[in-house]
């Protein structure tokens, strides 16, 4: 039995309006119990931050999150949103490297590990998102490609912060395909993660830290990926925009 809470994410992409977005968000609440099992967590595009914010105003059971951040307080980085900003409009949680950042935008590690520590320096929790590509499975380099996105992008996080950090371990031919890892595929690269997290900060780190699965979590398949010993919640993309599924998923923990 793990003490980790599962956290249950739902990340929106570039989907809904604000209207959309606080419809949605309101659906899922009506859906949800009253002490759901797990966290849950909302990712709504920056647009929509300030009215989901809002139809969540006297909600304690769904907490907000931002899909990205820079690092600095303020500056002249036009298009990029600091994470001061997002705990103003009320954000707690913030992704970091997402496979759709890595791949389409060029993301590195490097500049992943600059989001993730902006973020823990503003008092923000970054879900750092790290994931091989079909090409690096097939040549069965998953778990070197995994163990080196997990160095470079927690370089110079501690002990103390990894407490307020969560991973997402995602296979980027799983996001989006409707093609999911197998729970056994996901919970060996959830346990190398675990055991590289112990060398890299501790025994007790690497315990309480929650590493998430996403990748084509569906309601149907959720109880089976969730059951595993290492997994310890969901980066659900697609199916976040069903409330009736996502609340599903929810309670499959
Ligand atoms: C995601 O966006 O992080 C994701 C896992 O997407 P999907 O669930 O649609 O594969």
């Amino acid at each position: 039995m793990s003490a980790r809470r599962p956290l249950i994410a739902g990340n929106w992409k570039m989907y809904r309006t604000q209207a959309e977005a606080a419809a949605l968000v309101t659906a899922l609440c009506q859906r949800l119990p009253a002490q759901p099992a797990a966290e849950v967590l909302v990712l709504p595009p920056f647009t929509a931050l300030a009215a989901v914010a809002q139809a969540l105003a006297s909600e304690s059971r769904v907490a907000l999150g931002a899909q990205n951040c820079h690092w600095a307080k303020e500056g002249a980085y036009t298009g990029e949103v600091s994470p001061w900003m997002l705990l103003d409009v009320g954000c707690t949680y913030v992704l970091a490297g997402h496979s759709e950042r890595r791949q389409l935008f060029g993301e590195t590690d490097a500049l992943v590990n600059k989001r993730a520590r902006g973020a823990l320096a503003a008092g923000l929790k970054p879900i750092v998102c790290i994931g091989e590509t079909l090409q690096e499975r097939d040549a069965g380099r998953t778990l070197s490609v995994v163990a080196s996105q997990l160095a470079g992008s927690l370089a110079g996080v501690s002990a103390e912060e990894m407490a307020h950090v969560t991973l997402a371990y995602e296979p980027v031919w799983a996001i989006g395909t409707g093609r999911n890892a197998t729970p056994a595929q996901a919970q060996e690269v959830h346990a190398q993660v675990r055991e590289d997290l112990g060398r890299l900060f501790g025994a007790a780190a690497a315990l309480a830290t929650r590493i998430l699965y996403g990748g084509s979590v569906k309601p149907d398949n959720a109880a089976a990926l969730l059951g595993q010993m290492d997994v310890d919640g969901a980066l659900v993309g697609g199916a976040s925009l069903d409330a009736a599924g996502f609340a599903t998923i929810c309670a499959a923990v």
